[in-house]
């Protein structure tokens, strides 16, 4: 099981299995109300092809304070 996050506070958001999440998520977080927005692992997808270093892009989470 994964443990899904909050990008903010880190709270647990909720936990899934591995490639059980199909699309894009929404979820806004109870402690501190940040809306995360995940979306599924995509194995052949652009991940691979941006150096990840120095960012987060290929992260499931995204910021998105006010
Ligand atoms: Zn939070």
């Amino acid at each position: 099981m994964e443990s899904i996050r909050c990008s903010a506070c880190q709270a647990l958001l909720f936990k899934t299995e591995e490639k059980a999440i199909s699309g894009r998520i929404e979820i806004k977080c109870r402690r501190c109300r940040t809306i995360n927005h995940l979306r599924p692992a995509e194995p052949e997808t652009d991940c691979l092809e941006q150096p990840a270093i120095g960012e987060k892009s290929c992260g499931s989470m995204s910021h998105s304070k006010p």
